[in-house]
């Protein structure tokens, strides 16, 4: 442990470490909101303090020293995991938990340092306590969505070769004899460790920095795609599809067919109940509806109360069938507000989008169909 070369690369991890820390936590002051960010930049603040723990060696009586590197290698390693349960948005491991894991860990260490000084099991131990964690960090993240979020990939590989890499070592301590005096080894070890550490920790951190990254980009996306009050598109994003759709659909030559729905009476629901009930009926409509269709339909808020919904491979006929199950399904739920039930129903139009016709005229034609439904008394639906 104090040869030259094991020196030379510590300063080394030290100096990388200590930049990797300062750019996590300042991504992290920048975006207090992200998931998991603030327990992965103290991850690599106890793996910054590791590395100078294991500086300071020459320095220090060796018992204590072993003991704090222990400590600071399990910690830097429990967060990881814990970062990564809450970025995927699982429920992490408790601090109850972590204490009753750190005791052990402290105990063990403890008696394999005075009471039966055993540095090689010691050491085979902790490298599996730590790989073991690194493991279930990139299972924990390659079982998350990972398809839909392919940063996740460089975090994983870093985890679960860090995880190997640990295990191994672990593993060849436990079965290669050597005496326990054998230094020799133990430093040679210790400099796989090293080197191994070093590259993945270089990795592990992009692989955090990119994942933060998703995350704001996801949230942007989000924004400026979404309605706020119900989570479906919002006017533009449903028009982008809906054009997409248009001419997909037109390619294919498969019929596309449009529903145009519009609250009745919504004004009464916000002057008899309040803004609160108002918006608490227009999650409730869209949460209804938006179970009842299938998953290549697609809704959106293109008014205060008003909303389309674009059905691909459908023909008048069956939207006609989708849009009355729709009215009765509304009809039939009453929204639960503070003071009791209220009543809600929807007036909607549908129409069949002509081949070569632009999608402002087929919207134009299902909004006329809507006023119809109104005209005749709301509550029904009207073809175009
Ligand atoms: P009709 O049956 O003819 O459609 O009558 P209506 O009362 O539903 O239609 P009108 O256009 O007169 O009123 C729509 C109301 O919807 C007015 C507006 O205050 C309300 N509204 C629009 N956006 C929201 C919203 O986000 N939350 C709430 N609570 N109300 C909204
Ligand atoms: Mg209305
Ligand atoms: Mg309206």
């Amino acid at each position: 442990m104090n040869s030259p070369t094991f020196q030379i690369l510590m300063l080394l991890t030290v100096i990388l470490v200590v930049i990797m820390t300062v750019v996590l936590f300042a991504v992290q002051q920048a975006n207090r909101e992200i998931p998991g960010l603030r327990a992965w930049a103290y991850s690599y603040l106890c793996g910054l303090l590791l590395c100078v723990s294991f500086l300071l060696r020459p320095h220090v009586p060796e018992g204590p020293a072993v003991i704090v590197s222990q400590v600071l290698l399990f910690t830097s390693a429990w967060l990881n995991l814990v970062a990564t349960q809450i970025y995927t948005g699982r429920r992490p491991w408790t601090r109850t938990c972590f204490g009753w894991a750190l005791l052990i860990v402290l105990g063990l260490a403890s008696y394999l340092t005075w009471q039966q000084p055993e540095p090689r099991l010691r050491l085979a131990l902790i490298l599996g306590a730590g790989g073991t964690l690194m493991l279930l960090s990139a299972l924990a993240m390659l079982s998350a969505e990972i398809r839909r979020q392919p940063e996740r990939y460089l975090f994983t590989l870093a985890c679960g070769t860090h995880g190997l890499a640990l295990l191994a070592t672990s593993l060849s301590l436990l079965l290669i004899q050597t005496h326990p005096t054998d230094l020799e080894r133990l430093d040679f070890v210790a400099q796989f460790v090293l080197i191994e550490s070093i590259v993945v920790l270089v990795m592990r951190a992009f692989g955090v920095v990119m994942l933060a990254n998703a995350h704001i980009t996801a949230e942007l996306r989000h924004f400026a795609e979404r309605d706020p009050l119900t989570s479906i598109y919002n006017r533009r994003s449903f028009m982008t599809l809906l054009d997409k759709s248009v001419n997909l659909m037109q390619r294919m030559n498969s019929p596309l067919s449009l529903l145009g729905l519009d609250l009745d009476h919504f004004k009464r629901i916000n002057d008899t109940w309040g803004h609160g009930s108002g918006d608490q009926a227009l999650r409730h409509f869209v949460q209804l509806t938006t179970e009842h269709l299938r998953n290549e339909d697609v809704i959106g808020r293109v008014g205060g109360e008003e909303f389309v919904i674009f059905l691909p491979n459908t023909g008048l006929e069956a939207a006609a069938c989708v849009a009355e199950r729709l009215r009765a399904l509304i009809e039939s739920q009453p929204v639960a507000g503070p003071h009791g039930p209220i009543a809600l129903t929807v007036s909607i139009g549908v129409t069949l989008i002509a081949k070569g016709e632009t999608q402002e005229a087929a919207l134009q034609r299902v909004d006329e169909a809507m006023y119809r439904a109104k005209a005749k008394g709301r509550n029904r639906v009207e073809l175009a």
